[in-house]
């Protein structure tokens, strides 16, 4: 039987409903009827969340690495109708939702062994030198402690990875922070779902209820009350630019500011060298349009800009993209309002002198097609809209006059998650002149590939510079994530006795 959401709130283990409901808007199925947040319900689950903190907190590491495999197993279990489910509100093919699936699944688990390791506390000791002149030295350990309840937001265009059972909400557990997910709007019973997956991993594992509760939205005030909410300690965001910051500025106006994590938008721009268009310019561009397509464009790591030289050899690879791109049929958006954004974010091309179509498309409803542009190094840096992440299918080609002109323009470019370099080893100069610029902004640089896909590894780097992220230090992707819901504490002259109670 088709699995049916019950449309409530999990607060601390108990489902919870309310009178005022909000309508799911599926891409295709049946809507449901969900009970929409409250300040109240914020409140609730905070308290709950606190209460389990010292218990969960002091959980021994071995016991919080089966509750998140276990979290794994109860999301694996509900598969199929994960997938109904995912696919019906969010309008992604089947595929990708159970690719999406396996991610989440992976990523519990690898934060599950990243925990039983121990190598994440960062154990430090500096023995106590009683002897030293002029001073003495105490004895000094330095440990990784969990942070407190956690706040998480999940992004539309990532039902499960980015979302309630997602990175952050994974990482939070797996350093022992009880977490609060703010549901989204876009996929409220897919949050439903997985938030079942979770009640039944806390009970079959004994965990404390508050450890986790999710609360649908379907009001502003819900978000808003929750990161500004007292016991909230840090916000783990993925989602857009004009989002992220209203709730960062929230963070940072608090009596006690908190750390707010957010991933947002980048436009992720590639940077193609001469000897590699010269070789193969054509492919580039082919694969160019595969990726700026996948997913009907809606990746935070979508490479909406190609910088290339003027010339027959850079026309070729944009002839290539668009010849690519104009067989690509109309997707369908995640939700009517990414759509009508996509609209919106396409006029301010359309609208500009200095900027030439190449290829343009107007599609109705929730549909998307592939649009490409033009513009010169000028243009683009004097222009700062154009800079700014359009979420679907568009592309920009900036021209320049060559390497000078692309160290020049890679200068200007605002933080970013991902830069790309196409290249072939005649390029080497040019690379070397492009990557110290490079670095400096993105979080992952990288060569003769495209940015759509984040492994999930020890080594991924997902989060940048701003505006790709609110704080440029961390990574929402990958097992260092994890530092950004722990903070180091150093203990000085501890007796023996205690010492165990540190590291569980
Ligand atoms: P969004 O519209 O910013 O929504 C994200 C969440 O924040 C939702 O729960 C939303 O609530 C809430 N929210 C947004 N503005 C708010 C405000 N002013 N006050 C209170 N709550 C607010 O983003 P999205 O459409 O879900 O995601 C698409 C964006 O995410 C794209 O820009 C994409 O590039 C970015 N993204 C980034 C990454 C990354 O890792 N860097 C990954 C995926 C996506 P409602 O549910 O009520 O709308």
């Amino acid at each position: 039987m088709t699995w049916q959401p019950n449309g409530k709130h999990l607060i601390a283990g108990e489902w919870v409903g309310g009178s005022a409901t909000f309508r799911s808007e599926p891409s295709s199925g049946p809507a449901h009827d969900f009970a929409v947040g409250t300040v109240d319900l914020v409140n609730r689950a905070c308290e709950a969340a606190e209460e389990a903190f010292w218990t969960y907190s002091a959980t021994p590491r071995a016991a919080r690495a089966a509750f998140l495999d276990a979290i794994a197993d109860e999301i694996e279990k509900r598969g199929p109708a994960i997938t109904e489910i995912g696919t019906q509100e969010s309008g992604l093919p089947a595929a990708r939702l159970e690719g999406e699936r396996g991610r989440t699944t992976g990523q519990l688990r690898l934060f599950a062994s990243h925990i039983r390791d121990g190598a994440y506390l960062d154990l430090r000791h500096d023995a106590a030198l009683p002897d030293r002149q002029p001073l003495p030295r105490p004895d000094l350990r330095m440990v990784q402690q969990p942070i407190g309840p956690v706040a998480v937001f999940g992004a539309s265009n990532f039902p499960l990875a980015f979302s309630t059972a997602g990175g952050d909400t994974a990482a939070a557990l797996a350093a022992g922070c009880p977490v609060v997910v703010k549901g989204h709007s876009a996929h409220p019973g897919t949050g439903e779902i997985v938030a079942e997956a979770i009640l039944a991993a806390i009970e079959s594992c004994d965990m404390p209820r508050g450890v986790f509760s999710l609360i649908q939205g379907g009001r502003r005030d819900v978000g808003t009350a929750l990161v500004q909410h007292p016991l909230i300690k840090a916000v783990g965001f993925t989602g857009s630019l004009a989002g992220g910051r209203a709730l960062f500025d929230l963070c940072a106006q608090r009596p006690e500011p908190i750390p707010f994590f957010g991933e947002l938008g980048s436009v992720n721009p590639m940077f193609l060298l001469p000897e590699a268009v010269k070789a193969r310019g054509a492919q580039i561009g082919q694969g160019w349009a595969g990726s700026l397509t996948m997913g009907a464009g809606q990746f935070c790591t979508n490479p909406g800009i190609a910088v290339v030289a003027r010339g027959a050899e850079g026309d070729a690879f944009v002839a290539a993209a668009r010849e690519a791109l104009e067989k690509v049929a109309p997707q369908t958006m995640l939700t009517d309002g990414i759509a009508e954004a996509y609209r919106k974010g396409k006029s301010r091309f359309d609208t500009r002198n200095a900027v030439r179509p190449l290829l343009t498309n107007d599609d109705d409803g929730r549909q998307a097609s592939p649009n490409l542009y033009e513009t010169d190094a000028d243009t683009y840096l004097q222009d700062h809209a154009l800079g700014e992440e359009v979420f679907g299918p568009l592309g920009l080609v900036v021209r320049v006059s060559g390497p000078d002109e692309m160290e020049v323009l890679a200068k200007g470019f605002e933080g970013q998650l991902t830069a790309t370099l196409h290249m072939d080893q005649g390029d080497t100069a040019t690379a070397r002149r492009l990557l110290p610029i490079l670095q400096r902004k993105a979080g992952r640089v990288l060569v003769n590939g495209f940015p759509t896909g984040v492994e999930v590894a020890d080594s991924i780097v997902h989060g940048g510079p701003y505006p790709a992220s609110t704080n440029f230090g961390a990574t929402s992707v990958g097992t260092l994530s994890i530092r950004r819901f722990l903070r180091p504490v150093c203990y000085q002259n501890l007796p023996d006795g205690l010492l165990d109670a540190l590291t569980a």
